[in-house]
């Protein structure tokens, strides 16, 4: 009987545990790897700016300089994506750096800085001004050049090394394409769409509609109907990769219906997603979010033609092709359309359910997660000196 007693009592225990990875997931995170989705990078630089990229001999770390070259010192860096500074110092090699952590694992670290505008612990959010490119740390070599590093925390210690071969850095993603898969590559007149939010708004016949991304990412409304609400109201707690666009319209069946689209995560073959939520009662209830598409690497933009919706973005390539409605074209404005996503077909009704339209996923790489299998060095953020310049490139080397 003291036995069975015993037994059970084990069995309790171990139940308690269990609960308590449960009921504690902070907790159990830290100790695990497995890293978040990949958050939505832009380029590190305010929007509209055009750098060049070179993985010199440390791919999958990059060295950016801007377009023109002379423009580079004092260069505003802007923070690629929402999160938290998780150090802020001046290292003795690499002069001033951040490093920033986006949460889920994904870490961002910049070196050579002429100014820090951010210390450990400072909230940033995307766009934010982080500091200045400068020349700082002697492996600048003395070159006015951002060095930038992805990282992953593979170990799950929460932190993510960088700086030498074998740290936790990967491949950089910046609007869905990925950078710096081999040494001596180079990306010239890079463009930064690292740009600020703009709502999206929407009017049925007797309400206004204006929705926005918070703070924390998700979904907020307000509604005018004679008069504005004094607070925002939160539509659901989906984290977001883009700011909301909206269309109130009448859709093939007669229906007066409010959309909203947005962003959502990538998928696992790194493919963003495009998400729609619908609103059959004059916008006061919302659907959930389906997915529609994917890979539209700016806010979408949404407008209704003879009661078909359109819906625009930017694509992944500069060269992408506008499809046009039927019957009109488009205007040079909003000409990149990406084959491949919703603005380039009908819309969901609610006759023709929209399939969700994953046909290029296959032939997309995957997000690069490898690292460097030289041995580490055991010192996160430790830099280790190269032996020497690499060449490649008539300007040479700017350091490491
Ligand atoms: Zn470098």
């Amino acid at each position: 009987m003291t036995r069975t007693r015993r037994r059970w009592r084990s069995a309790a225990l171990v139940a308690a545990i269990g609960l308590g990875f449960l009921v504690a997931p902070g907790a159990v995170q830290s100790a695990s790897a497995a890293p978040g989705p990949r958050p939505s990078f832009h380029l590190p630089f305010p929007c509209g700016d055009q750098w060049r990229l070179d993985s010199w001999g440390h791919a999958p770390a990059l060295d950016m300089v801007r377009v023109p070259r002379s423009a580079t010192e004092g260069s505003v860096i802007a923070a690629p994506a929402d999160g938290v500074v998780n150090q802020s110092f001046y290292h003795s090699q690499a002069g001033n750096v951040i490093q920033i952590n986006h949460g889920g694992g994904w870490f961002t670290t910049y070196r050579h800085m002429q100014v820090r505008y951010a210390t450990a612990g400072h909230q940033v959010f995307q766009g934010q001004t982080i500091g200045r490119v400068g020349h700082t740390g002697p492996t600048s070599n003395g070159t006015p050049h951002l060095h930038f590093e992805l990282a992953v925390d593979a170990n799950g210690d929460g932190q993510a090394s960088w700086g030498f071969a074998g740290s936790e850095r990967v491949r950089p993603w910046f609007n869905g394409v990925e950078y710096a898969q081999s040494n001596g590559q180079t990306w010239l007149h890079v463009y930064s769409n690292n740009c600020g939010e703009m709502p999206g708004v929407a009017s049925t016949s007797s309400r206004m509609h204006v929705f926005v991304r918070g703070t924390d990412r998700a979904l907020y409304k307000k509604t005018y109907a004679g008069s504005w609400p004094v607070s925002w109201t939160r539509v659901d707690g989906s984290v977001l990769n883009s700011a909301p666009a909206a269309a109130a319209w009448r859709d093939a069946n007669g229906a007066q219906r409010v959309d909203v689209f947005a962003s959502g995560a990538p998928d696992a073959n790194g493919i963003t997603q495009v998400l729609q939520k619908t609103s059959y009662d004059d916008g006061n209830t919302f659907s959930g979010w389906q997915v529609i598409g994917g890979n539209l690497t700016t806010q979408p933009a949404a407008t209704v033609l003879n009661g078909t919706l359109y819906l625009f973005g930017r694509g992944t390539t500069e060269t992408s092709t506008a499809v046009p409605p039927p019957g009109t074209t488009t205007p040079a404005s909003v000409s990149t359309a990406t084959p491949g996503t919703p603005g380039s077909g009908a819309p969901p009704t609610r006759s023709t359910p929209h399939p969700a339209r994953r046909a290029s996923a296959t032939t997309r790489h995957r997000p690069g997660t490898s690292v460097p299998t030289c041995t580490p060095t055991g010192s996160g953020g430790a830099v280790r000196r190269r032996p020497g310049p690499v060449r490649r490139s008539p300007a040479g080397a700017w350091g490491t």
